[in-house]
């Protein structure tokens, strides 16, 4: 073997060794079953109680085990920001990357988020995925100056989470009723004006996939 074609095969084995790496996924133990649990997961919430709060939510929302865990996400060099936010999308694809199954996944970070076509943005998720994200950052009264209010700020989570999840759930589009926590928002403003949980046609969608998940046979219609 030459030496020109031992280094080829040397930076071909570097390569295919730095590619795995990344596209590893997390080992999140024998205790959560992602084939049917929530598991959210803190990217850097160091407020304990809001975890806490939305582990119970979620439980009581969806009947389907949640788990809080803390997990560093290893980001390809090309996701890290090149301002003081971060693309939403690659975040997406950085924790999609690294988890299989049918349950859910939600990033919740505390890092400030953008999307390619909007300056700022709270969540992203894809239709019928698995995986969605949520940035608590500009959900804090503080950040528009306002007192800070705790219930405030975490109604906003809470809405915002549930919005990302419909979407995984398979709401794909944006639901026309302000009431419904569905409906799109272009502001903080109109975050606060939409309601805080599913209207009867999205939670209709939602209970399908949920059941599915469950492992339930489909109900006749
Ligand atoms: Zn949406
Ligand atoms: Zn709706």
């Amino acid at each position: 073997m030459s030496q020109r074609t031992r280094i080829k095969l040397y930076a071909v084995l570097c390569m295919a060794g730095l590619l795995a790496l990344a596209a590893r996924e997390i080992d999140f133990g024998p205790t959560i079953n992602l084939q049917r649990d929530i598991v959210i997961l803190n990217d850097g919430i160091a407020d304990e109680e809001m975890l806490a709060m939305l582990q119970d939510f979620l439980h009581r929302r969806f009947s389907l085990p949640v788990h809080v865990v803390k997990k560093p996400l290893a980001l390809p060099a090309a996701a890290r920001p090149k301002k003081p936010q971060w693309d939403m999308k690659d975040l997406l694809e950085a924790v999609i990357s690294r988890v299989r199954g049918e349950g859910r996944c939600v990033l919740l970070t505390c890092k400030d988020t953008y999307t390619r076509d909007m300056n700022w943005s709270t969540g992203l998720a894809r239709c019928n995925g698995t995986t969605a994200i949520v940035s608590v950052c500009r959900l804090n009264p503080s950040f528009w100056g306002d007192a800070y209010d705790r219930a405030w700020h975490y109604k906003r989570v809470r809405k915002i989470v549930l919005h990302e999840l419909g979407h995984t759930f398979g709401q794909c589009d944006h639901c026309g009723d302000w009431a419904c926590a569905i409906h799109g928002s272009g502001s903080i403003g109109e975050i606060d004006q939409t309601g805080e949980d599913y209207c009867k046609r999205c939670d209709a969608i939602a209970n399908a996939a949920i059941a599915a998940i469950r492992g339930e046979p489909k109900t006749a219609r």
